[in-house]
């Protein structure tokens, strides 16, 4: 495939000029860049958090270009006080020289880092063209693959006793050959059990066999909601590997579907998971402003992170993005103080792993200022609960229901939670979606000016607040001993436009355009948690959305 057909997210940012560095395969998994070739530290003073430290990621291309002026190349990050430094093996097909790297290693250890290895495991064949959707992810079928997967750990391992993998670790391969394996099975349960046990037999194993102390983390991507989708299953898969490191990378939100709260809901819904095993977060400097940037630490470590894996050593000090990494060195001692209120989130939302519905839902309850967790423990100890599409398989939300009732918990939930328990709620069908136009609530009325409709409502209940002075927005309910909460949440058809060229679903965006709407979910969880401070902490900045 040439360049030029390569419209990828990955493409599309890479740099503007002549003086790109070669990379691996294309499509390729990370963007082009210029070659750095004058070696001038950031400028700020020296940072020294304690709840937590940065460390630094090499690409494989990025060891084979400044490995061997490591010592000089290493002292442009000298203000972040690196503890930690990654180096690549492998990636888009390119194999980093082995005396290369132990040279590397052996410098960056004699300084004091602790030195730790990588892997991407993109373009291991060349199946890519069966892919659903142009990228460098990797056939796992494919016997070559396999082949060359295992051989690029063990030659890692014999290097390292840590392995971290990249977030390329899932499939879109439709080949014929996975269509065979694949059978009768839904894709994404042939996907998940394919990288679980590919996971094991070729990157595991292999792995231990070379070096018994080897610790192999996944890093996993930031869109958990359609993880198991193209494999990453958070039922079985993230529990094999030693630790699990967190994509944070939430970016622009103005041209991306991720609010800037998504990197503390995300890592404390993955801790929550596999609690001893998730101390990292990843994030890179793509799509970012000097705020973003900043905010993506903020929110790792808001939510708890111990470490900050900087992606990547050839990118953070290109011209254009010298500014924003100084910006996060100038706030690390404000992010360091804010972090001591990472115990507010108090408000737990269920979370079932691989399911689907209420699509981006989740943040939006963060973003009016509610201080919600995502958790899968149904014993949660607080007295309320949210409860979305999510937050079970369908066929269970009754079951589940039932059991929260029983154990006295009062529940805030969506419509599409309430209209499968339909002995309690009773939700009718609207033939043609109703414009809502206003917010009623308090006796007062609030415009909308988004393009945001409903095609079903709720019919009993006790009116808490209306759409349009008809339909209900909130409904309230006493069932035995608990309280419970209905929401409609209207559907958008405003967009958001991404850097691919592609327009995106505005998704909830209009909560937060309409005070008396946020308002009203949020007076919700007034007696429940402390909205009024975590309003104040909730974000580093202020966010017009
Ligand atoms: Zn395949």
């Amino acid at each position: 495939m040439k360049r030029e057909e390569d419209d990828s997210f990955i493409a599309r940012l890479s740099y503007d000029s002549d003086n790109l560095r070669q990379l691996g395969k294309v499509p390729i998994s990370v963007p082009e860049d210029p070659y750095i070739s004058s070696f001038i530290s950031f400028s700020g003073e020296k940072v020294n958090p304690e709840k937590f430290f940065y460390s630094l990621f090499f690409t494989a291309f990025d060891v084979r270009d400044y490995g061997g002026k490591i010592e000089k190349f290493i002292k442009i990050f000298t203000p972040l006080n690196l503890k930690k430094v990654y180096l690549e093996t492998y990636r888009d097909g390119f194999l980093v020289d082995k005396n290369l790297i132990l040279d590397t290693k052996k410098i960056l250890e004699k300084k004091g880092f602790k030195v730790s290895g990588a892997i991407t495991t993109t373009h291991l064949s060349d199946k890519n063209q069966f892919n659903e959707i142009l990228s460098p992810a990797s056939c796992y079928t494919d016997k070559i693959a396999r082949k060359r997967l295992k051989e690029i750990f063990e030659l890692t391992a014999a290097i390292f006793n840590e392995i971290i993998i990249d977030d390329w670790y899932f499939t879109l391969c439709r080949c014929s050959y996975c269509q065979k394996q694949k059978g009768k099975k839904e894709w994404y349960e042939f996907r998940c059990k394919l990288l679980y046990d590919v996971a094991k037999k070729y990157i595991i194993e292999p792995s231990r066999k070379v070096n018994k102390k080897v610790k192999l983390i996944l890093k996993l991507p930031q869109w958990y909601e359609d993880f198991h989708k193209s494999g990453y299953d958070l039922n079985k898969l993230i529990y094999i590997f030693d630790e699990v490191a967190v994509g944070t990378e939430t970016r622009d939100y103005k041209v991306q579907r991720y609010m800037p709260v998504h990197g503390a809901l995300l890592f404390k819904y993955i801790k929550n998971l596999i609690p001893d095993k998730v101390k990292k977060v990843w994030f890179d400097i793509y799509i970012c402003d000097e705020k973003i940037f900043s905010e993506q630490a903020y929110q790792s470590v808001l939510g708890g992170a111990e470490e900050i894996i900087l992606f990547c050593a050839g990118v953070l000090p290109q011209k254009n993005n010298r500014t924003i990494v100084e910006n996060l060195i100038k706030n690390t001692d404000k992010i360091e103080r804010l972090s001591g209120f990472s115990k507010i989130f108090s408000i737990p939302i269920l979370r079932k792993a691989n399911t689907e519905g209420d699509y981006k839902l989740h943040q939006y309850f963060l973003m009016m200022g509610i201080p919600v967790y995502l958790t899968d423990n149904i014993n949660f100890k607080e007295k309320i609960v949210i409860l979305t599409a999510q937050s079970e398989i369908e066929k269970n939300y009754k079951k589940l229901f039932l059991k929260l009732i029983n154990n006295k918990k009062n529940i805030v939930m969506t419509i599409n939670f309430a209209k499968v328990i339909k002995n309690y709620f009773k939700v009718k069908k609207i033939e043609n979606p109703i414009k809502i136009n206003t917010v009623n609530y308090n006796k007062k009325e609030a415009e909308v000016k988004d393009n945001i409709f409903i095609n079903e409502e709720i019919i009993n209940g006790k009116s808490v607040a209306l759409f349009n002075n008809a339909y209900n927005l909130v409904s309230f309910f006493k069932i035995r001993e608990s309280i419970i909460w209905v929401i409609n949440f209207p559907f958008t058809t405003d967009t958001i436009n991404t850097p691919e060229g592609n327009k995106e679903s505005a998704d909830y965006r209009y909560l937060l355009h309409n005070k008396i709407m946020a308002e009203v979910i949020r007076d919700i969880f007034r007696n429940f948690a402390n909205v009024n401070l975590y309003e104040k902490i909730k974000t580093l900045y202020r966010y017009e959305i």
